[in-house]
């Protein structure tokens, strides 16, 4: 049989893997770090009174409103943002348009496994730079010569967070190559460096509304950076597509961001709620990482992970467990309700009381 070319070099891509989405609706969903709580009331609102006959209609080129409504809730300006469909979207089009030296770009070893597909498919050379024993990443394995810097703060999935002084010690040291924080859980977070792009010309700051305002399935993400990188990442936006977002998604995007009081309120739940799981898990002899995140990244003493991850499923309790190298002995569990962590809590204890 004749070796096909376009197989031959579609070889390497290895395809993300997203959580499990389970149809039945009893089902307890800690696997994809969705947010357990709804959107702000005003998104039901923009729904239930939208007249479909405003649908016919192409939606705002390139999403000029929510531009303006990103734009003052994060004090910059409208040409300093870049939206596209969630995160995923926007860190794919900045890596189109900026990684394309023959210097690899350098990220974690453990960190969001989108990179490495993005990486094979766009034929970008990158270099892994192994995370320390306790998960913590080095920023002097940072320093140049790279073609670029990818660093998710907070990382995922080890919920790990890095404070200013390491983010400007990253950038002093990486004048020349664009700088990509992936900041998708940094409302649950203790620092956001998006006041940096002002004085680092090189800096790509990219956020999601999928996390901390509960729009997974609307598909909005955003990068913040100078008007001349947001001009880049414009052009080479998927087909020149001047429509980057659909209507609903740039409506219930702008209502979402007005509620400032039901954002905060979703966010202190979900950290409170956090925090108290954490010290759950570590009464029950689990090592638990210091999660800035809305995730928890734990790992059991003795019993493997893969057998919590199983009995848990067993009672319908889908937690997210990943069968690589190092994380294979981890899980990592998306924080949901009080009630849906007390149940999740009761069954591990079950089992461990089991063995
Ligand atoms: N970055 C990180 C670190 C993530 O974990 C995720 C969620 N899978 C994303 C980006 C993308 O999220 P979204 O496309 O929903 O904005």
């Amino acid at each position: 049989m004749s070796e096909k070319l376009w197989r031959k070099n579609l070889i390497n891509i290895e395809p993300y893997v997203a959580g499990e989405q389970p149809k039945n609706e009893n089902i307890i969903k800690l696997n994809a770090n969705e947010n357990p709580y709804p959107p702000a009331p005003a998104v039901a609102e923009v729904l239930a009174k939208k007249d479909i006959f405003d649908l016919k209609k192409y939606p705002s080129a390139d999403a000029v409103p929510l531009k303006a409504a990103l734009a003052e809730r994060y004090g910059l300006k409208a040409e300093n943002v870049f939206c596209g469909n969630g995160s995923d979207d926007v860190l794919a089009t900045a890596f189109r348009a900026f990684f394309n030296s023959d210097k690899p770009i350098f990220y974690p070893d453990i960190t969001y496994s989108f990179y490495p597909v993005w990486c094979e498919l766009l034929k970008i050379p990158y270099e892994t730079k192994p995370v320390d024993g306790d998960f913590l990443i080095n920023v002097k394995d940072y320093y140049p010569e790279n073609g670029g810097v990818v660093i998710p703060n907070p990382n995922a999935p080890t919920a790990i967070g890095v404070g200013k002084d390491f983010i400007v010690d990253l950038l002093e040291h990486n004048r020349d190559c664009i700088v990509i924080i992936d900041e998708a859980y940094v409302d649950f977070g203790r620092y956001s460096c998006v006041e940096l792009i002002e004085k680092y010309d090189n800096l790509i700051v990219t956020q999601t509304f999928s996390k901390s305002r509960s729009l997974a399935g609307m598909r909005i993400g955003m990068a913040f950076a100078q008007p001349e990188l947001i001009n880049y990442m414009q052009a080479v936006k998927d087909s020149y597509n001047s429509y980057p977002l659909d209507q609903l998604a740039i409506e219930t995007a702008i209502a979402s961001l007005k509620d400032e009081e039901y954002f905060r309120e979703t966010v202190g739940k979900v950290k409170a709620t956090r925090d108290r799981s954490a010290a759950a898990f570590r009464e029950m002899g689990f090592t638990v990482t210091d999660s800035e995140t809305n995730f928890l990244f734990v790992k059991h003493p003795t019993i493997p992970a893969e057998e919590i991850f199983s009995y848990t499923r067993e009672k319908g309790i889908f937690i997210r467990y990943f069968k690589k190298p190092v994380i294979d002995r981890w899980l990592r569990i998306t924080i949901g309700t009080d009630e849906e962590m007390d149940k999740l809590i009761s069954a591990v204890r079950e089992l461990i009381e089991s063995r």
